[in-house]
């Protein structure tokens, strides 16, 4: 029997204790994953920095600050998320008890990506414990430094059963993806994400895929600039644009061009200094891989900032790409690296144009003061979300679902949309032994013979609150005829 398999099954031994259905059972284990973040900061700010060379105030910003806050939100609000939701009556269900109740799915596979490695890894893991599963965590191997500490630390604080973290390769989650799950949650790329979906399949088990691609940011030229490019600067270069909401490429009109370069190069000096090389709060490309992928990426577009590197520090500079076309090598794939494309169209139309001749992307930037061009941008295209006027910044809201639609993915968490997406919302309908005899009146003699009159309603789907509408409408005749009447006395 392999690692994997006795992990999955461990696991699911566990979990078919009951151990998980008590809420004070998962609060507890939530204020333990909340005590690993704060006892552990130290730990994992110095992975990351090992990874993605990020300065500790980065991971506290990007990773732990929201996983802290997603905890806070889970155990404050986990009993009305695992109360019954009553549904609406019909006439048939008026005195039956009607609702849905969240029931844990079982054993959830986390398969995570490397570029927020803690974040996208254990955001997931809050919505699993909370929904009361038992999940199996496999970290990306590519942010090696932070899948150890997981691997080492996090069993230390929660269950070691019910949430085992399983480090490895490619082959690792491999066989992890041959064991039967109740949900499989992965991030990552689409190509790998079809992999994902596929083993899933064979087991009839559903994913949730929370995939990248090209997001695209439109620049109005009847917007603030300045600002605009502001914005973008820091959505596109944190983390050295290695962000799967980062705008991917910018299109605006040709007559703005010159403009948005400037405005981007002196941003980047503001936020970076002249030299983002030495500057902390700048890091690294990943690996030699994707550093030796984005340099390939440049080739056959013009420079317009940045552009130079060092390969033996995996660093990039901040670097703006003009006059990009839709054939550019620079648009064949999604960037995930510090690269800012350019591409000149004749205006909102062609924008749309554009957008809706490639695959539906994770989101959609629009930057205007035209309310009614950014209510054309949602009407006539589709994202996983759309954001105007601002970059990233939709994620931090727990009430907007996060997820891509598409090949930018499936299914979506943030706050009670992590709950939902890893409960089963049961369908539950309780009726009392009583009231037989209106399964006995029969409708007319040519339907089915146990056809009672209460059936005939419920299939005809009448609607209550049209029945009472016309009741109280039937008593407000009534009464205006008594006074007409007595007025006539
Ligand atoms: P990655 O290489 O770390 O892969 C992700 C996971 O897939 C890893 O755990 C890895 O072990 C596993 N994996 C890789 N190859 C596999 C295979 N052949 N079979 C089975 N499992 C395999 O990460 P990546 O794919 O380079 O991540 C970058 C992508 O993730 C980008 O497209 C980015 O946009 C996307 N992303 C999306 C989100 C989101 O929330 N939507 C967040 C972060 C990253």
């Amino acid at each position: 029997m392999s690692r994997e398999q006795l992990v999955v099954q461990r696991a699911r031994k566990s979990f078919q204790t009951g151990k998980t259905k008590p809420l004070e059972y998962r609060i507890h284990q939530l204020k333990n994953l909340l005590r690993f973040i704060s006892e552990r900061r130290g730990d994992i700010a110095d992975a990351v920095k090992r990874d993605l060379g990020k300065s500790a105030r980065g991971t506290e910003l990007f990773e732990t600050l929201g996983l802290e806050g997603e905890i806070n939100l889970s155990m404050e609000k986990l009993a009305e998320w695992a109360a019954p939701r009553p549904v609406e009556k019909s006439l048939l269900t008026i005195s039956d008890e009607v609702y849905l109740q969240p029931e844990p799915l079982g054993v959830v596979l986390i398969i995570g990506a490397w570029n927020y490695p803690w974040a996208v890894t254990l955001q997931p893991l809050v919505g699993a414990i909370a929904a009361g599963n038992a999940a199996v965590i496999k970290p990306s191997e590519v942010s090696s430094h932070s899948a150890k500490v997981m691997e080492e630390l996090l069993p230390q604080y929660l269950d070691k059963d019910l949430y085992p973290v399983v480090t490895g390769g490619v082959s690792e989650t491999q066989e992890l993806l041959k064991q039967r799950f109740d949900h499989v949650f992965y991030t990552g790329s689409s190509t790998v994400g079809k992999l994902v979906m596929e083993a899933a399949a064979r087991h009839l088990t559903p994913v949730t895929l929370e995939l990248g691609g090209k997001s695209p940011c439109y620049i109005d030229k009847d917007c603030d600039i300045r600002i605009a490019c502001r914005r973008i600067t820091w959505g596109k270069f944190v983390n050295c644009g290695q962000t799967c909401i980062a705008p991917d490429f910018i299109l605006c009109e040709a007559s703005i061009q010159s403009q948005v370069i400037e405005e981007i190069k002196k941003c980047i000096k503001e936020f970076y200094t002249d030299n983002p090389e030495t500057f902390e709060d700048y890091g690294r490309i990943i690996n030699q891989r994707h550093f030796k992928r984005l340099m390939a990426l440049m080739e056959g577009s013009t420079v317009a900032v940045g552009g130079n590197c060092d390969e033996s520090q995996c660093y990039i500079a901040p670097t703006v790409l003009k006059d990009v076309t839709g054939e550019s090598k620079v648009m064949k794939e999604e960037i995930f690296g510090p690269l800012l494309p350019i591409i000149t169209v004749s205006g909102a139309d062609e924008a749309i144009q554009f957008i809706n001749a490639r695959e539906k992307p994770l989101v959609i930037y629009i930057f205007s003061h035209d309310n009614k061009l950014i209510k054309r941008m949602i009407a006539e295209t589709s994202s996983g979300a759309l954001l105007a006027n601002d970059c990233l910044v939709h994620f931090t809201v727990s009430a907007l679902p996060f997820g891509g639609v598409g090949n930018s993915g499936m299914g979506c968490y943030h706050g009670q949309h992590s709950f939902d997406q890893l409960s089963h919302l049961r369908s539950c309908l309780i009726k009392q032994l009583k009231m037989e005899g209106v399964n006995s009146m029969r409708y007319p003699p040519h339907t089915a013979k146990k056809l009672g009159w209460a059936r005939f309603f419920l299939l005809k789907r009448v609607n209550v609150c049209r029945l009472r509408r016309m009741a109280l409408l039937a008593t407000l005749a009534g009464l205006a005829a008594f006074a007409v009447q007595r007025f006539l006395q």
